[in-house]
């Protein structure tokens, strides 16, 4: 197919969504991409997403995603894990080795580490919901590109909406970044309170952090304090 054929069938597709009443269109990433979109478009219903009112609703409209191509690559869709009425939930930025192998997030050393800082908190996995802005891991846990955040945060924006969490919690610079719409740094993210499309949203170190240096242990717990304080004072 040269160019021009692709772009008619790419203005086809667009008209196509514009007339099916869908409210975004991504931008595809290539040429190729842009074939992919159109083969899913007619494959994925993409507009029922939005519309689910239960995160295993979410789950059947979601977990074969070809928006990008990182579902070309994934073994597994890593859609999350927890409590569906979770007061607190963990967002961190995406699915790594372990977690794309296992298809469920922070399982690997970080999750373990994650799993910790929960029992120190006097909680566990199945009393929070854990997941990622992205939900298929990018090649080599290169950072999530700003295409495949702006296709997959959709997913987790309505996981939210499901789940009606009093908090949630940014594990980690990326995921915060990604979220709040901002370039501020993890220091200038720490210790405040935002608002994420009504939800009250807080930063926190990301744990493989916590692996890298003891120093952020501290601060990290320091973090953990306020948001338990804050889910009690919102009784
Ligand atoms: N790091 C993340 O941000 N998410 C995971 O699921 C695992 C590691």
């Amino acid at each position: 197919m040269n160019r021009e054929e692709v772009a008619g069938l790419f203005r086809n597709y667009l008209k196509q969504k514009l007339e099916l009443g869908e409210k975004t269109i991504y931008k595809p990433f290539d040429m190729k991409m842009q074939e992919q979109n159109i083969v899913e478009a007619r494959s994925l219903n993409i507009d029922e997403f939005d519309k689910a009112e239960s995160l295993d609703e979410l789950y059947q409209a979601i977990h074969e995603c070809q928006k990008c191509p990182l579902g070309q690559s994934r073994t597994n869709f890593v859609f999350g894990v927890g409590n569906p009425d979770a007061e607190i939930m963990f967002v961190g930025e995406a699915p790594g080795a372990d977690e794309d192998r296992l298809g469920e997030p922070f399982v690997g050393r970080a999750g373990k580490l994650l799993n910790k800082i929960l029992g120190a908190m006097l909680l566990s996995r199945d009393d929070v919901y854990i997941a990622n802005i992205l939900k298929c891991r990018p090649p080599n846990n290169r950072d999530p590109q700003p295409e495949e955040a702006q296709i997959c945060e959709p997913y987790l924006n309505q996981q939210i909406k499901v789940i009606k969490p009093k908090i949630v919690c940014c594990l980690g610079r990326i995921a915060a970044q990604r979220l709040l719409q901002t370039n501020m740094s993890l220091g200038q993210m720490r210790d405040r309170w935002f608002d994420y499309c009504g939800t009250l949203l807080m930063v926190t170190y990301h744990p493989a952090a916590l692996l890298r240096s003891n120093k952020y242990k501290r601060p990290t717990w320091d973090d953990m304090q306020k948001l338990l304080k804050k889910i009690e004072e919102l009784k």
